[in-house]
């Protein structure tokens, strides 16, 4: 404290005393009642400078006080040491600057364990944002349909395939009534049955049909019970009760039940191919061996008969054979130089009587030419029996069947197509007709079939001779089925 302002607190304390006793004595030292007037309002006036200079001095003192607190105080915080110490001299001032010196760091550890938190938060966060956006990823990469609807029925998760599906944008589906998001009548009502009957842990399955682009696809539909809440949830799991929500995944089995349909058609299929020829090589047989066959000109009718059923037979167990040989990649491939002009009139040769029976001409388009290829020949000549068989099988009789070579020496490659004037393929089986078991379904009364011809002619020219087979169609006008091979290089 500076000096003038002690001076002036006890210069100020010193008159109001000296005045106010002699405002006491006044009284007493004079009877002249103006004298004591003058004297009583010179004595307050001095009261009031005594008073006002004390005020003066105790006011200015306070005041500079707190500006050194103040200017220690911000030392103090700023890291420096404490504070209190500067005003050794004044108790009370010490004490409070002591006190708010333990209130600042009580906040300051709670603002540094806020702060820690918020870090701590922000990284949970992040954290909780690339598991979310993980998750996300893992449930758009899935070709199935997923939608999660929660305990208001309300669309909690969807997965894009869910969208394409069912028609709706991912975006705005989210919160939104179920039965506003999807339009299948059938579905809501299992997810609604599944949430309202249902418990957790519990899964329904279900086979629906859904239209999609035009046509009817078939879906397993599996429903099952959730629970947001893990509390919940193990309560409810041992009471098998409590369901927040509904998991629905929808699974396009089209495919496989076609896939299953066609197993089944093949097996009865094969059964009954196998059956035919085989029944009627016993029946030959047995004629010949009752002697019902008595001259030699008959007898030879009936070895032929045998001979092409045997033929077949064979064919059509090479054909299963060889698909799982070339698929299980145990084939043995021999490739040789192989005349295709020749190996087309061998296999021209062995058909024309299934051509006749059926009243087909057969013939090729003669070829000057003498094309080869580096093939394996049994296989090739496979590849073009079942072609000119599929093309008689699917020509009624008064038809014909033309099988022409043709060369393409820029591309390198010779090209053998089988061209027929049969019922054709419509448009929308034409790209399926080398899967295996695929049979046209408008063709299945015409003739019996595998559906493993044209598939083993795929294997046997794309995957064993690198070649390529294409077809061209029109219902009721007949069909051509092209195969092109690499033309064998003089060096092989
Ligand atoms: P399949 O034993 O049934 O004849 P393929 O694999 O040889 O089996 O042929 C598959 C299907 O392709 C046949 O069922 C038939 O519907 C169709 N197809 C094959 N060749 C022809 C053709 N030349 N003309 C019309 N349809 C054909």
């Amino acid at each position: 404290m500076s000096a003038g302002k002690s001076l002036s607190i006890g210069l100020g304390v010193a008159v109001t005393l000296c005045t106010a006793a002699l405002l006491a004595v006044v009284p007493h030292v004079t009877d002249d009642a103006a004298t004591g007037l003058a004297l009583i309002i010179a004595a307050s006036l001095l009261i009031g400078v005594g008073v006002a200079a004390a005020v003066w001095g105790y006011v200015g003192r306070q005041i500079s006080n707190l500006r050194r607190g103040a200017t220690h105080f911000e030392a103090w915080a700023q890291g420096e040491k404490s504070g209190a110490g500067a005003f050794q001299g004044d108790r009370a001032l010490a004490e409070l600057m002591a006190s708010a010196e333990r209130t600042i760091a009580a906040l300051r550890k709670k603002s540094d364990q806020a702060v820690s938190q918020r870090r701590e938060i922000e990284i949970q966060c992040r954290i909780s944002e690339a598991e979310r956006r993980h998750a996300e990823a893992i449930l758009n990469s899935l070709a199935d349909a997923v939608v999660v609807t929660d305990a208001f029925n309300e669309v909690a998760v969807a997965n894009e395939a869910a969208g394409r599906l069912l028609g709706f944008e991912l975006g705005s589906a989210l919160r939104r009534p179920v039965d506003r998001v999807i339009h299948d009548p059938t579905l809501i009502k299992l997810i609604k049955d599944t949430r309202e009957g249902g418990s957790t842990g519990l899964r329904r399955h279900v086979e629906h049909k859904l239209g999609i682009g035009g046509h009817d696809s078939t879906f397993d539909v599996t429903l099952s019970c959730v629970s947001d809440n893990r509390a919940v949830d193990a309560v409810a799991a041992s009471q098998g009760t409590e369901t927040t929500g509904v998991v629905t995944i929808l699974r396009d089995i089209t495919r496989e039940k076609e896939i299953a349909e066609m197993k089944s058609d093949f097996v009865s299929n094969v059964s009954h191919e196998l059956r035919t020829p085989l029944s009627s090589i016993k029946a030959y047989l047995e004629m010949l061996v009752d002697g019902e066959a008595q001259d030699e000109k008959t007898r030879m009718e009936f070895y032929n008969i045998i001979q092409g059923e045997a033929n077949r037979l064979s064919r059509l167990i090479d054909n299963i054979l060889n698909i799982s040989r070339i698929e299980s990649g145990v084939v043995k491939v021999q490739r040789e130089h192989v005349s295709l002009p020749q190996l087309i009139k061998d296999a021209i040769d062995v058909m024309l009587p299934q051509a006749r029976a059926k009243q087909i001409e057969l013939n090729e388009v003669p070829t000057p030419v003498f094309f080869q290829v580096f093939a394996d020949r049994d296989m090739i000549y496979q590849a073009i029996l079942n072609l000119i068989s599929n093309a008689i099988k699917y020509t009624h009789p008064g038809g014909r069947v033309t099988v022409a070579i043709k060369v393409d020496e820029h591309a390198r490659t010779v090209n053998v197509s089988v061209i027929d004037t049969g019922v054709g393929v419509p448009p929308a089986d034409l790209p399926h007709l080398f899967e295996k078991f695929y049979r046209v379904a408008d063709h299945k009364k015409m003739a019996k079939g595998t559906g493993l011809g044209l598939n083993l002619v795929k294997h046997i020219v794309e995957t064993v001779h690198g070649g390529h087979v294409t077809v061209t169609s029109e219902v009721g006008k007949g069909s051509t089925f092209t195969f092109s091979l690499p033309m064998a290089d003089a060096a092989q």
